[in-house]
């Protein structure tokens, strides 16, 4: 059971925001929000929450997060540890945008609530929602039997979907939508989705342009290659890679390392012939193909992907027939429900102090690449598929010519 957000108290609210500001103002230049509503806790986060232990729920590149209960009330958290230094750097702005973003986005389901947040001297706490299913890495990994069934993909993907369109109707873009920052809220049955991670996540304002390297190889878009001005679009050329990869557990643009990986996503070198493609519904491949474009102006948005025919529910295109059928008998044109514009045709420090290595990359790579053939995926071991699951995209690097680690930033 995931513990609801509890509404702040406006004490909380007024102590800290600063009335009549907007979210356009409350923005530096590189689109990073300053201000947040939160109290900030200096008290020992030890005295209200027990860590619980051996039980790390995952880990980033400068962040460990943990499960804890909350003392008084006994209900489970993720408690999100961000260390305030990085590489040498003061990062508390970040970690001060990272709160903001998820305060902007409390009323929305799709993304995890944030519940508390402590600083201490060389961290901050981020006490989050739990999501007790993990992340859907793991299923897109998996074999065909354990993997997500079509129809599980489109009600994911429609709940992925109204969580990004939410986040780009307040002009945020998350700039890192991949498996790991895509948890569910149980995964037997499987439950509902909740995004995290919005450490790379930026405002987009009209009068300014954002153009940054960063983003994890395999699901950045052509326009952060090239460095490019990143928009919303960039978000979702991301969700075109993960459906790819969440209905075949093929990494499309995947290559033999990041280099040719880099190429393949600025050749748009995507195929649509594989076995695991052909199997699909053809409106899938069709909600694909509108995302993977390399011009962001031509690609569907998440409003428009919320309306493609491939995520219409059965009901819905029940409801749609009948429009239909009413509108021949009484010869009034048909209604166009296609929800995609025209132009889309079907052409178109750690850091972990060391155990993230470049090895356990081309590992988990090969083990992402393995799942290309299905007759492959069965020599997959559970070794195998615990080292992909455990792969986190970790290093940065400064230019695209060394590409040490599996982070842009
Ligand atoms: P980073 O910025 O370091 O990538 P994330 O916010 O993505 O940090 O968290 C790292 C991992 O921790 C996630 O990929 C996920 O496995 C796990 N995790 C994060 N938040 C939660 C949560 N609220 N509930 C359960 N697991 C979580
Ligand atoms: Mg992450």
């Amino acid at each position: 059971m995931i513990p609801e957000c509890p509404a702040r108290t406006s004490e909380a609210r007024n102590r800290t925001w600063c009335h009549g500001q907007t979210a356009e103002s409350n923005r530096n230049r590189s689109g990073l929000l300053c201000e947040i509503k939160s109290i900030i806790k200096t008290e020992s986060f030890t005295e209200h929450y027990d860590l619980i232990p051996g039980k790390e729920l995952g880990r980033g590149k400068f962040a460990v997060v943990k499960k804890c209960v909350k003392r008084s009330t006994g209900l489970e958290y993720a408690a999100k540890f961000m260390r305030k230094r990085r590489k040498g750097q003061d990062c508390r702005t970040e970690i001060i945008h990272e709160i903001a973003v998820l305060e902007l986005a409390a009323s929305c389901q799709r993304v995890v609530s944030l519940h508390d947040v402590y600083e201490l001297p060389s961290e901050m706490v981020l006490v989050l929602e739990f999501a007790a299913g993990g992340e859907i890495f793991n299923q897109c990994v998996a074999e065909r039997d354990e993997a997500f069934k079509d129809e599980d993909v489109k009600r994911l993907m429609r709940q992925i979907l109204e969580g990004v369109a939410f986040l780009h109707s307040k002009n945020v873009v998350h700039l890192d939508l991949k498996p790991q920052n895509i948890l569910l809220t149980s995964d037997n049955p499987l439950g509902d989705i909740k995004i995290v991670d919005f450490g790379l996540s930026r405002m987009m304002c009209n009068s300014q342009e954002i153009r940054e390297i960063m983003g994890t190889p395999e699901y950045v878009a052509p326009e952060v290659l090239n460095y490019e001005p990143i928009s919303t679009a960039t978000d979702m050329w991301s969700i075109g890679v993960l459906a790819y990869v969440m209905l075949t557990g093929i990494s499309p643009f995947l290559g033999e390392d990041k280099q040719e990986t880099f190429l393949n996503i600025s050749q748009i070198n995507v195929s649509y012939a594989e076995e695991e493609l052909q199997r699909l519904d053809k409106a899938a491949v069709h909600f694909i193909k509108s995302l993977l474009i390399k011009d962001p102006k031509n690609r569907a948005t998440a409003e428009e992907c919320l309306n493609h025919p491939w995520l219409q529910t059965h009901e819905q295109n029940a409801a749609k027939e009948t429009v239909k059928l009413k509108s021949v008998i009484t010869s009034i044109p048909e209604p166009v429900s296609t929800g995609i514009s025209s132009q889309h045709t079907e052409e178109e420090e750690e850091e972990e102090e060391g155990r993230v290595t470049e090895e356990l990359l081309v590992m988990s790579a090969y083990t992402l690449g393995q799942c290309r053939q299905s007759s492959e995926k069965e020599g997959l071991t559970p070794e195998q598929k615990a080292i992909s699951k455990r792969f986190k995209f970790e290093e940065s690097f400064p230019a695209l010519q060394e590409v040490p680690g599996e982070f842009i930033y």
